[in-house]
């Protein structure tokens, strides 16, 4: 009898998640593992519960599943089921912007992998979120380098597009919203080859809303505004909160950018709601950001400096150095306004502002010049640092009729010297 129920109970969580109602699918997998016994059962059904946990958004209770399949696996003591608990571990936490930890589990699970080919890319993916979680881009591009490689020597498609739409969110996090695009458009296509009824599809409103956002960057506001009413109504009939969090943000911003703080406050403040439930504190800080810009708007810089130094505190919580790095630039901003503020606050911002780009290597190793001040194309070395565009052909090496070889990376050999070329202005 009870087997019957479990086994029907399973079935429909399987038609649940793929017509991606995931919640359905969890309270389903919940009731089953009530009652299923075998340690092995236990742990598929919590790993499912967990990573569906993940796509709703509650990733501290997705942690708790992928704490109860570690528990599992010891009690079994299998390397496998070992590695692949931790890994589940490293994608909660990737996810409630635990970079350092997720940083760490990723890396045991390498470790430990009797069979590393089964997960490298996904673990590489999954390192790639997290680096570029702190901010440290040439690590994060040359892993997500890794995995999109992985993707296409195996073919999986899913892995290919998933890692298409992230370095697309890379590089609109560099400034460069041309690249951002254009790998998203790839994401959209491989996107295009699934079946309707392939739960695969909820990354699409994920990567148009990545769309949106470079759109908006751009000053496209118009076209931002399509492309994010189009991913809310997505997210909205799949109940999608990660996503109808991210599309409130920007319709905020959009508004902040046509002059209109009425409405871009609400949507500010229902975004900041939803992503403090689901402990996205990147998009949080990213929220108090434009909220202080739309304080600026109105003038009231007071409110705008107590907003963007809650802004500077969520980030230098999370380690986001690039989100440090924007609040000190902002508060540099907020004190020339304000003048009667002493100039020691500046130079202390100034010296922030510094250590950052350094730590972050956040300069194009050819002329100098800070990545991501202005919108600019950008060409990834193969080291994993960036230079311009417009500066890689002088990293062509013309001399001695070598022809097609490239000069060395000068940020790698200039960071051998200790001598980055750093200009701040
Ligand atoms: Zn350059
Ligand atoms: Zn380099």
């Amino acid at each position: 009898m009870g087997q019957k129920i479990t086994k029907k109970e399973l079935e429909r969580a399987e038609l649940f998640y793929k017509d991606q109602r995931f919640d359905d699918a969890v309270e389903d997998w919940k009731r089953a593992l009530k009652r299923v016994r075998k340690p092995q059962d236990r742990f598929q059904l919590c790993g499912r519960i967990c990573l569906a946990l993940c796509d709703v958004g509650k990733y501290r209770e997705a942690l708790t599943f992928a704490g109860q399949q570690c528990e599992i696996a010891t009690a079994i003591d299998d390397a496998t089921y070992k590695a692949d608990a931790f890994f589940n571990i490293a994608i909660s936490n990737e996810k409630s912007c635990e970079f350092a930890k997720a940083i760490s589990y990723c890396k045991r699970t390498l470790q430990m992998h009797p069979d590393k080919a089964v997960l490298s890319g996904k673990i590489n993916l999954c390192l790639a979120n997290a680096y570029a979680g702190i901010s440290e881009f040439r690590k994060a591009w040359t892993n997500y380098v890794r995995a999109m490689d992985e993707a296409k020597s195996t073919s999986d498609r899913v892995l290919e597009l998933q890692t298409s739409a992230k370095m697309g969110t890379l590089f609109c996090r560099l400034g460069d919203y041309e690249s951002c695009t254009a790998y998203c458009n790839n994401a959209l296509e491989l996107l295009g080859d699934l079946m309707d009824d392939d739960p695969d599809l909820k990354y699409r409103r994920q990567v148009v809303v990545q769309i949106a956002e470079a759109f908006r960057k751009q000053g496209r506001l118009a076209e931002a505004m399509d492309s994010c009413e189009d991913a809310m109504k997505i997210a909205m009939r799949y109940s999608d909160r990660p996503v109808q969090a991210r599309c409130l943000y920007l319709f905020a911003d959009i508004h902040r950018k046509r002059s209109d703080a009425e409405r871009a406050y609400p949507r500010y403040e229902s975004a900041y709601s939803i992503m403090s439930e689901i402990g996205d504190r990147v998009g949080q800080m990213e929220v108090l950001g434009g909220m202080a810009k739309t304080a600026v708007l109105q003038r009231d810089y007071e409110k705008a400096s107590e907003l963007n130094n809650k802004a500077l505190d969520l980030s230098a919580k999370v380690d986001c150095k690039l989100g440090m790095l924007r609040c000190h630039a902002r508060q540099q901003l907020l004190n020339e306004r304000q003048k009667h503020l002493s100039s020691s606050l500046d130079a202390n911002n100034e010296t922030y502002i510094k250590k950052l780009v350094q730590e972050m290597e956040l300069f194009c190793g050819v002329c100098g010049e800070v990545i991501g001040q202005n919108p600019e194309r950008l060409e990834p070395l193969s080291c994993g640092h960036f230079v311009h565009a417009r500066c890689a052909p002088h990293l062509a090496r013309s001399t001695l009729g070598r022809a097609g070889r490239r000069r060395p990376c000068p940020a790698c050999r200039s960071n051998s010297s200790r001598n980055p070329a750093l200009h701040l202005t």
